[in-house]
């Protein structure tokens, strides 16, 4: 239950004859992981885009919105969707996504997971061209220049491709023409998009294969970073390098919180991968036994619940549920002073008493960002009874705050920067704290069975080692790298 959290998650299908409203309403809501703030659902019938969006979940979507994207006559045929978590941009109307606008082409709908670090650049690029945003979005800037490059390009394909060069950042693109469905992805290689297959012939595209899962559909493959996939006309996709791929480096933290237990990244189940850094972490970080039955361990739910399997297995211990997580509480992160931020964790996770009576707690947790979290898990498990709390975390100390969409604003909130493993360790007042080295997350990740290993430099680890896979900007907005 990191108090980060990832920015949007993007879905797209092309798919004549199928009720492809619906079908996007449960491909996001399968992604609904990934940003809770907005939801919005765009579809085309060929002769125009109709566009659905409001604050929060997609289960808020009512049958009149549904009813209105599947169209009249010709029924709409395509459709892409967006979950959003903001991360530039306020949570207004004007930032909620799918953005749709018109080009000299006809309309585009666009939809982006990501985060631009030369916002600045393109805003006055469009500034020039007498172009104005309506909202704060860095993803509705993408849109725009995509639709200035329209009047220079033959057709939407180039115009796309000529302004993605202009971009500096993590970008996942979901984009709807009239008759077209079209993705991209950075040439870094950040944000995760796969393509997938629904009944042999229609398509999909989707940050997350769980929403493949989520409607019976096939995996295809991973869109390639700087690789463009346009679907149309009832064929096979057409996968085209647009970008020069510059590197391949997915965010890891993708592998260690972000995404669905239930997704594949690299050919990896991520509930195995999480499940064997559980593992790695008592081979790193154990602790010494005294009494067998006096040790429990516990995840923090979600995403250590299989992490906590992992320790549980490697050590013998008894895994046990620990806490209740609240799934009716919303971000926590934002609450505006630290009492109700702290008042916010507590009721978003329970502890369980009778389970963690006079037991020394091994609590197994995905990251110490802020490590206002932690503290609360610690304090609550001592005044629930608990005799030791021994704290693992299966990530290296989070330092270096992330620009490519995750919402860590400030290198001074994070507690790594500032302090030590030990400083951590007495802050959050744990008997003993251990994180797992960014080698143990990779081999944890390396560990499944049939999967080829990917090397470390495949994974984005900036977070953690201040290794960034492109230029950042300075306090000024000056690229420094
Ligand atoms: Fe992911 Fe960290 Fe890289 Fe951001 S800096 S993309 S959170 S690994």
């Amino acid at each position: 239950m990191a108090d980060i959290h990832e920015e949007c998650g993007v879905f797209g299908i092309y798919a004549p004859g199928e009720n492809v409203a619906n079908l996007t309403y449960f491909g996001i809501l399968a992604q609904q992981h990934r940003g809770q703030e907005s939801s919005g659902i765009a579809t085309s019938n060929g002769v125009g885009i109709n566009v659905e969006k409001q604050a929060g979940r997609v289960d808020r979507f009512t049958e009149d919105q549904i009813s209105r994207l599947r169209g009249g006559d010709p029924q709409s045929f395509m459709a892409i969707g967006h979950n959003r978590y903001s991360n530039t941009g306020s949570n207004i109307y004007e930032n909620y996504q799918p953005f749709v606008i018109e080009t000299v082409f006809g309309p585009l709908a666009l939809a982006h997971n990501g985060n631009l670090v030369n916002p600045d650049q393109i805003a006055k690029r469009l500034k020039d061209a007498g172009i104005e945003p309506k909202g704060s979005s860095d993803s509705e800037l993408i849109a725009l220049l995509i639709a200035l490059e329209c009047k220079s390009q033959p057709n939407f394909e180039k115009a796309i491709a000529i302004a993605a060069k202009c971009l500096i950042g993590s970008f996942s693109l979901v984009i709807m023409t009239r008759d077209q469905l079209i993705g991209l992805r950075d040439p870094w290689g950040i944000r995760p998009l796969s393509l997938g297959r629904l009944n042999g012939s229609h398509y999909l595209l989707a940050s997350e294969t769980c929403a493949f899962e989520a409607l019976g559909a096939k995996f295809v493959q991973d869109v390639k970073p700087g690789e463009m996939v346009v679907v149309s006309n009832n064929a096979e996709p057409i996968c085209c390098q647009e970008l020069t791929q510059v590197c391949n480096k997915l965010c890891i933290f993708c592998f260690i919180y972000f995404a669905s237990p239930g997704s594949i990244l690299y050919d990896r189940l991520l509930q195995t991968a999480r499940r064997h850094m559980g593992e790695s972490l008592w081979v790193e970080h154990p602790v010494i036994i005294d009494d067998p039955h006096k040790w429990i361990v516990c995840g923090v739910p979600n995403t250590g619940g299989p992490a906590a399997k992992g320790f549980a297995d490697a050590s013998g211990l008894e895994e046990r549920t620990g806490f209740i997580k609240n799934p009716y509480v919303g971000r926590t992160f934002i609450q505006p002073d630290q009492r109700l931020r702290e008042l916010g964790v507590r009721s978003k996770l329970q502890v369980l008493p009778r389970e963690v009576m006079r037991k020394k707690v091994v609590v197994v947790e995905d990251s110490v960002v802020r490590a206002t979290t932690s503290l609360q898990i610690v304090q609550a498990l001592r005044e629930a009874g608990a005799e030791e709390v021994h704290f693992r975390v299966t990530s290296p100390p989070y330092k270096y705050r992330c620009y490519m969409g995750v919402d860590t604003q400030y290198s001074k909130d994070l507690i790594a920067a500032e302090k030590s493993v030990e400083e951590i360790r007495r802050h959050i007042d744990a008997d003993s704290l251990g994180y797992l080295s960014l080698g143990g997350v990779i081999g944890a990740i390396n560990k499944e069975k049939y999967a080829q290993p990917i090397p470390p430099d495949c994974f984005c680890s900036a977070c953690f080692d201040n290794n960034y896979p492109f230029p950042i900007p300075d306090e000024q907005g000056r690229f420094v790298l």
